[in-house]
């Protein structure tokens, strides 16, 4: 193994996570003004956080789970919310979240003229960030991609609130020259080579096209803010009567309906996307740095092998071969380790999210960016194909939830839990999202953090947001 590889391989034995990095630095609107605690430390603003409740939410030690109170602003559609710190493998809790709803307002007419249509609408929108190698990335991805998915949308607002189908999708530039509410009379032979698509795929576009302006901004104001890692993001957008589940990362949506259990996202790690990350190699080996191939190997090949048969894939197969070992087979492997001790060039376990572009192989020179994409998947799902009761709910976790808790084990808990308390009760997806945290926590014992059936209790920062989607107060 080459020194700089051996190097980061021990690194991250040594639990130092991904990427280098300092500690970024206060954050604006994060914590309190008066707090002593850690600059760089804040918690999501809904959850409006004494500074005595920050040192607590702070705290390795005790890792008290952390909820909107009782008589403080409630969540849209009453979400339940829950979070906690990790067991000490960073500082700080490098999870983020944030609960809004936002009016996307129509953008004025380059004429100055009232718009002839409405205004505008409204989307209601949660997510969650998990950082990686310092919060930066996170609490500012936090602040602002909702704004940047609003931005987007603002470009739709006349061809969403269009009741006719199927759209003409003009783009703006040339919209841009139409009165308010104006049709061209001679739509088809002007703009027959626009494509039809539905409002969907426009609303999924503009989610997308959101997540690579975030990314960008976290590029451009990385050196001004001293924004340090990158993040993880699961965002899940309520719109015109759809949820969007966009996700970039190794965090997870799941629907659980009636019992049955909808899963709303994947995971996008090195194992999931190895095709991708080894085809880009191929294409540009430079990426490599002379270093790593992109071929993977069922194990670590040994000079003495030199010559002799191997088993490998390559980026197009998803079965094994044979092939003869040369001397470019014996560097280390682009993608190494299995589950969640997978990592990109040694260094990184997750190929889509935010932020990382300082991020490089340890003591090297080569960047680690070019392999990881911003671009979530979304996925869609349309709340008015079923008739939703109380008890059916969107749950969004970090990784700190799943590693340790499967969707099976969480919609044992979301019924359990919800079984307990009055349908109408608002604090009753709180109360889940609380056991959601404390069942994948565990309890202190002597040997640590431990579950139920003294397993490993996870000692990630966990995050979880539960929404109901059928009830009093929804949809609006
Ligand atoms: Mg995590």
């Amino acid at each position: 193994m080459l020194p700089r590889v051996r190097a980061a391989v021990a690194q991250l034995v040594a639990g130092l996570g991904a990427g280098a990095g300092a500690e970024p630095p206060a954050e604006p609107g994060g914590g309190d003004g008066g707090s002593p605690v850690s600059p760089s430390f804040c918690r999501p603003a809904f959850l409006q956080l004494s500074p005595e409740e920050l040192r607590r939410a702070d705290d390795h030690t005790g890792r008290a789970v952390q909820s909107p109170r009782d008589g403080r602003r409630r969540l849209p559609w009453s979400t339940g919310y829950a979070e906690v710190i990790n067991a000490g493998k960073s500082q700080h809790n490098e999870d983020q979240a944030c609960c809004e709803v936002v009016f996307v307002e129509r953008r004025p007419s380059p004429r100055g003229r009232l718009p002839s249509r409405g205004k505008g609408f409204y989307f209601h929108y949660w997510a969650l960030f998990d950082g990686h190698a310092g919060s930066g990335a996170a609490v500012m991805a936090s602040k602002r991609l909702h704004l940047h998915i609003c931005e987007q949308l603002r470009e739709l607002v006349d061809i969403l609130q269009d009741p006719s189908p199927p759209p003409i999708c003009l783009p703006p530039e040339t919209r841009a020259g139409l009165d308010d509410g104006e049709v061209p009379n001679n739509t088809m032979p002007r703009f027959h080579l626009e494509k039809a698509v539905s409002h969907e795929s426009l609303v999924i576009g503009a989610i997308e096209n959101a997540f690579k302006h975030m990314d960008e901004q976290i590029e451009r104001e990385r050196a001004s803010q001293r924004l340090s890692g990158g993040c993880c993001a699961l965002a899940a957008v309520y719109l015109m009567g759809k949820f969007y589940v966009a996700n970039a990362g190794d965090s997870r949506a799941i629907i659980i309906r009636n019992g049955e259990i909808i899963p709303m996202s994947r995971e996008f790690t090195p194992e999931t996307e190895r095709q991708r990350l080894q085809f880009l190699a191929f294409l540009r080996p430079e990426l490599l740095g002379k270093e790593f191939t992109h071929l993977e190997f069922p194990r670590r090949i040994q000079p003495k092998e030199l010559g002799k048969k191997m088993l490998y894939r390559d980026q197009n197969m998803n079965g094994w071969a044979y092939k003869k070992i040369e001397e470019d087979d014996l560097k280390f492997p682009l993608i190494y380790g299995e589950g969640k001790k997978a990592r990109v060039m040694a260094t990184i376990g997750v190929t889509r999210g935010l932020g990382d572009h300082d991020l490089k192989v340890f003591s090297s020179n080569i960047h680690i960016k070019p392999f990881l994409s911003c671009f979530p998947e979304v996925r869609v799902y349309d709340l008015t194909q079923y008739e939703h009761c109380p008890d059916d709910v969107l749950v969004l976790g970090t990784d700190g939830l799943w590693d340790v808790t499967n969707d099976k084990e969480v919609a044992g808990v979301v019924m359990e839990v919800l079984t307990g308390y009055e349908p109408n009760d608002p604090c009753r997806y709180t109360m889940v999202a609380q056991e959601l945290v404390v069942r994948s926590r565990g309890m202190l014992k002597e040997r640590g953090w431990r579950l139920a059936n003294d397993k490993l209790g996870s000692g990630d920062d966990i995050s979880v947001f539960v929404i109901p989607l059928g009830g009093p107060g929804n949809y609006t």
